[in-house]
């Protein structure tokens, strides 16, 4: 199809170490971003990339206003009904964070009568909200994880619930938080079309993925971000 290739346009969250984030130059890394990168790569299509934050890129693709999300997006019961998912690429599950020196907010339990902060549209918000009752605390709201972390660096949350590969790599970089809790159950990552949308795109993905999982490329990337020199 010489002249009309078709360029998809995939929303993605504005910052989602390792995931998605901006590097010194501004420009947008992490492994859903080299992910796609080889996948599009092997499969020979073009894409263009728009950090739109996590709510609104799901929303976005709701509207068929982009043509897939990747966005360490949980594969969840709920979403299927809406967005057809590719294979599996990440484990994941909520765990809670504090702020590094809190040696007071261990479990759920220590949450009563104080704030959390969580993501708007995330896994970490829902678990919030299914717990928020019967531990006693009140949900503060964000749209992208910065500020949810900065509002529990600065003492206004106490705590925040987010994914755990994505807490405990910014723990690991010194963030300012912590990991106190172990994984909830949780749903594992991947790249979403609208339903019965972009069917041939979704197939390209699968396709890819198993190819950058059998050439290696698939480990060479997660190293990248979360190996002994990360
Ligand atoms: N994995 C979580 C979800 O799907 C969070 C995703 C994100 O914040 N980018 O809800």
């Amino acid at each position: 199809e010489s002249g009309t290739e078709k360029k998809y346009v995939i929303g993605t969250d504005v910052t989602f170490a390792p995931f998605e984030f901006q590097d010194i130059n501004g420009d947008f890394v992490g492994i859903d971003m080299d992910i796609l990168a080889a996948i599009a790569k092997d499969q020979n299509f073009k894409y263009e990339m728009k950090p739109l934050g996590f709510n609104a890129a799901v929303q976005a693709l709701e509207s068929n206003q982009v043509d897939g999300v990747i966005a360490g997006m949980s594969i969840t019961d709920e979403r299927k009904t809406k967005f057809d998912f590719s294979n599996t690429y990440f484990e994941s599950g909520v765990v809670m964070g504090v702020r590094a020196n809190n040696d007071s907010i261990k479990s759920y339990e220590d949450l009563r009568g104080k704030k959390v902060a969580v993501k708007t549209g995330t896994e970490g918000y829902r678990f919030a909200e299914a717990n928020a009752s019967k531990y006693g605390f009140t949900i503060v709201p964000f749209d992208d994880s910065a500020q949810m972390y900065d509002d529990v660096k600065t003492g206004n949350s106490a705590a925040c619930f987010d994914d755990f590969p994505v807490l405990k790599y910014g723990e690991n970089q010194n963030n300012g938080l912590k990991v106190v809790t172990e994984q909830e159950k949780g749903a594992p990552y991947g790249f979403a079309v609208s339903k019965g949308k972009n069917q041939e795109l979704l197939q390209k993905f699968n396709t890819g993925l198993a190819n950058i999982k059998e050439s290696g490329e698939y480990q060479r990337i997660v190293d990248k971000y979360l190996g002994d020199n990360a």
